[in-house]
């Protein structure tokens, strides 16, 4: 099993978690998985400063994103970025 996001293989003991997108499932590691909350969370918290710092993070660590992780991410972030309150500049 790898990661849909990094690409990383799953190591012995090591738990991935599943995440249901449409009719298909996919297996985020540990690290991917926490920056997705973060993001969430962020947003939760209209953080905007921690928002731009984990999603660009979060973008660095998909070197192998499958295709059904970029189609899921694009939604998520749609998502999210709705509930967002862009400062006025
Ligand atoms: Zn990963």
């Amino acid at each position: 099993m790898v990661c849909d996001c990094c690409g990383r293989k799953k190591k012995l003991f090591e738990s991935f978690a599943a995440v249901k997108y449409k009719q298909t499932q996919m297996n985020f590691c540990v690290d991917c998985n926490d920056l997705a909350y973060k993001v969430r969370d962020d947003v939760n918290e209209q953080n905007n400063d921690n928002y731009e710092k984990h999603l660009k993070e979060w973008q660095q660590r998909a070197k192998k994103p499958s295709d059904i992780f970029l189609a899921w991410q694009q939604e998520f972030l749609a998502q999210l970025e709705k509930s967002l309150k862009k400062e006025e500049s």
